[in-house]
């Protein structure tokens, strides 16, 4: 199976992407800003979205991916996410102000937008990848999640601080290959990533030490204010996983 990284950035401005993989060719996890590099006829292949939480810079392109392909799909596009994400997404989202209510499009019967809550520890089995939501802690519900071919498991994290149930659900995983994990700012900015529910160089190195396999870490949401420095303080920490940055357009085999 394959992960393609479209967008793993903290934010926007040049080359920079915000948080979107395409598994394999019909599913996307998260659905940020790197959703616009799919072309027209990748974007009409999707079949599931699954979200890791409600948070703008991972949700901004579903709505227009929906307006995208309506025209020309026949199925449903399933969005996959906690309940409490799904209801900001009604309520503040797909409301018929910010943006028309894709449920009920083109027919209140058969709408291009179908809803499916998760929770967490669940699995979805699509295309012989396990799709498994796993416990994050952020500063509104949110998952991360376990993506299994069967040959082997890569994890994301979603965006969150330390999170105990996540690293004991981590360790259980028995072909554990990689770990992509937020680091969002850099070590200056501790008091605010603390408050904003992110990681720092410094709690990142706290986070790994509760993490028993020797599996890849690729690091994931830098602020491109701050992506230079945060990845120094990565390099000099002192851990005994390889870690590495998340690179946008490379992709994952596992
Ligand atoms: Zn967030
Ligand atoms: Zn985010």
């Amino acid at each position: 199976m394959e992960l393609r990284v479209l967008g793993c950035s903290g934010g926007i401005g040049g080359a920079n992407r915000t948080t979107a993989y395409l598994l394999g060719a019909h599913v996307l996890v998260d659905a940020g800003t790197g959703v616009g590099e799919l072309n027209f006829t990748e974007l009409c292949a999707i079949d599931h979205v699954f979200l890791s939480h409600a948070h703008l810079d991972h949700v901004a392109c579903l709505p227009m991916l929906l307006d995208t392909v309506l025209t020309a799909r026949q199925r449903p596009v399933t969005v996959h996410a906690l309940p409490e994400t799904l209801h900001v997404l009604q309520q503040h989202l797909f409301n018929w102000q910010l943006w028309p209510d894709f449920s009920v499009i083109p027919s209140e019967a058969e709408g291009i937008l179908r809803y499916a809550p998760i929770s967490v520890g669940e699995s979805v089995v699509l295309d012989g990848v396990s799709v498994t939501a796993l416990p994050a802690l952020h500063t509104i519900p949110a998952i991360g999640y376990q993506l299994d071919s069967g040959t082997s498991s890569v994890v994301y994290s979603g965006d969150t601080v330390g999170c105990p149930a996540f690293w004991q659900a981590v360790n259980a995983i028995g072909n554990l290959g990689a770990v992509i994990i937020e680091t969002a700012f850099a070590n200056h900015e501790a008091e605010l990533a603390s408050l904003a529910r992110h990681l720092c160089p410094a709690s990142l190195a706290r986070e790994l030490c509760n993490l028993e396999h020797d599996a890849e870490v690729l690091i994931t949401h830098l602020k491109p204010a701050d992506s230079g420095r945060t990845l120094r303080e990565i390099h000099e920490l002192d851990s005994r996983h390889a870690i590495r940055p998340l690179l946008q357009g490379e992709t994952i085999q596992f």
